[in-house]
């Protein structure tokens, strides 16, 4: 089996303003189309790899030979997030309940939780993603480099934002704060609210 880019679920310039459709273009059609084909390369070898989907190859790194390990891990990663990250997004949803409730419960209230989401997003040094996840029942706002993905440290991601430069560069240049800040009107609140419930039952994004 060989992995495929994602169709975007959503035309490139749906997010405009807040994430222009030149961005999203090169994010998705060459950024993301990239890990999906270094992926496949990694996997050459191995025929009993490319039987499991990404999340499958993530949650078991342990199991995959050592000579390609880092390669899924960065190529599988970058498929897995940005997955993750297109699903995520769409304009103007409002914060869907039981995970409104949930971020009350653990931040405070929302604006705690969005500024120290965003603070963490600034802090990351180099490139990486900024999560929202589930982690032993709890919300944890928590970085991660590179592509690293959550699911393979048994962390349920719920949300996140893609802090490498080239998620942002072309249209807020060195503003991460602006993009950050931009980002909220585009968080799919019913879909988090929807990964949220399957986290719950132990269930991650697939
Ligand atoms: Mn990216």
């Amino acid at each position: 089996m060989k992995h495929e880019l994602m169709k975007l679920p959503y035309a490139y310039n749906a997010l405009e303003p807040y994430i222009d459709e030149a961005t999203m273009k090169l994010h998705h059609d060459k950024h993301h189309q990239t890990y999906v084909d270094k992926l496949n390369v990694a996997l050459e070898p191995y025929t009993g790899l490319q039987k499991l989907k990404v999340d499958e190859l993530l949650k078991t790194l342990d199991k995959v030979p050592e000579a390609a390990r880092t390669a899924v891990k960065n190529h599988g990663g970058g498929v897995y997030n940005h997955n993750f990250f297109w699903t995520i997004m769409k304009k103007d949803v409002k914060v869907a309940k039981e995970i409104g409730a949930a971020i009350d419960k653990e931040f405070g209230n929302f604006e705690n939780f969005k500024k120290q989401f965003i603070d963490t997003a600034l802090k990351l040094f180099g490139s990486g993603w900024t999560w929202l996840v589930l982690s032993n029942g709890k919300l944890e706002i928590i970085n991660l480099p590179n592509q690293d993905s959550p699911i393979s440290v048994g962390k349920i991601p719920l949300l996140t934002i893609d802090v490498w430069e080239h998620a942002y560069y072309k249209r807020y240049e060195n503003r991460r704060a602006e993009y950050a800040e931009a980002f909220f009107h585009v968080i799919n609140w019913e879909a988090v609210n929807k990964l949220y419930k399957d986290a719950l039952k132990g269930k991650s994004f697939a």
